[in-house]
């Protein structure tokens, strides 16, 4: 039956209500779990194509003790809405940079801990965080490395300049995230300090079938060549992606198929093993 004007404001009213009532408990209970200690790291690697293993990308994941693990699409936007993103941000950042010691007595110095930063958490305090983890844990420079939507960093482009210069001083590198589904300028992207751009899943995804993905994924490869900086491809999920992204000359890879986000732990023999191309 169609609904009249009025009850279906009220409908929506209703709707809206429950919603940001359980909005309000989700964003209690994530203050909870931060004082509990409920967030994991997870690390993934990146390998480049002789199958060195380059990096891993702390992803962070909630333990709730009624629900289990959950991934970040279920709380990471109420994080940031809330202001819980810079506790949450912290805690991860330390998490995932103590592993450095770990990485150096396994005999691998070079390899790097990249972690991701939301737009909430760029701001003047992140400086701040970076720099206490980084003397606190005397990181070497290129330990650590931040990656940044285009999203976060085209939002203010020249204030985003400025504090990833600050940033960078202290050793920490950058890398521009999902790179390819945002709209960033040519033009600030050669005036900001990154180090690498990571070109996102969905264009990997149907590299083999999808003759314009395909296109997109040399023309990114080749932009961040002229910008001189690196790639990391993510998704990688089939021998056939691995197999096109070497052969086009894409310098890291990253995906299900090298390897799942998983403990510290468990990734560290993978990491020495590295991956065989
Ligand atoms: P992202 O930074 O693009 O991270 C990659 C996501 O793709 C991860 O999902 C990862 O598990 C998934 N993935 C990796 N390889 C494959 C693959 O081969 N196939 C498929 N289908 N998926 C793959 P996850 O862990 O659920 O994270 C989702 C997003 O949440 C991340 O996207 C990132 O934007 C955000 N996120 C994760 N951890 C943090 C964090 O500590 N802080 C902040 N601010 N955001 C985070
Ligand atoms: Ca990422
Ligand atoms: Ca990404
Ligand atoms: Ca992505």
């Amino acid at each position: 039956a169609k609904l009249g004007g009025r009850n279906r404001a009220v409908e929506f009213r209703s709707e809206y209500d429950v919603n940001a009532s359980q909005r309000l408990q989700l964003v209690q209970r994530l203050r909870e779990a931060l004082d509990n200690d409920e967030f994991t790291v997870l690390f993934q690697p990146q390998f480049d194509c002789d199958g060195r293993a380059i990096c891993v990308e702390a992803l962070v994941r909630w333990q709730d003790p009624q629900r289990g693990l959950l991934l970040p699409a279920e709380f990471i936007d109420a994080c940031e809405d809330s202001g819980l993103i810079m506790q949450l941000g912290r805690q991860v950042l330390n998490a995932a940079a103590s592993h450095h010691e770990h990485l150096v007595a396994a005999g691998l110095p070079q390899m790097r801990i990249a972690v991701n930063v939301s737009a909430a958490q760029f701001t003047d305090e992140l400086y701040d965080d970076v720099e206490d983890v980084v003397l606190r844990l005397g990181l070497p420079p290129g330990a650590l490395e931040l990656e940044l939507t285009e999203s976060v960093v085209m939002q203010s482009p020249e204030r985003a300049i400025d504090l990833m210069k600050r940033i960078a001083t202290l050793g920490v590198c950058f890398s521009i995230d999902d790179f390819g589904t945002g709209y960033s300028s040519l033009a600030y992207l050669k005036r900001f300090p990154i180090d690498r751009l990571k070109i996102d899943r969905s264009f990997v995804q149907d590299l083999d079938s999808n003759v314009q993905d395909a296109a997109i994924c040399r023309s990114i490869i080749e932009l961040a060549r002229s910008l001189d900086v690196g790639t990391v491809a993510e998704g990688v999920e089939t021998v056939q992606q691995e197999r096109w992204l070497r052969e086009h000359g894409c310098v890291g890879l990253q995906g299900f198929l090298l390897g799942r986000p998983q403990p510290f732990a468990t990734l560290l023999p993978s990491l020495l093993a590295g991956y065989a191309v």
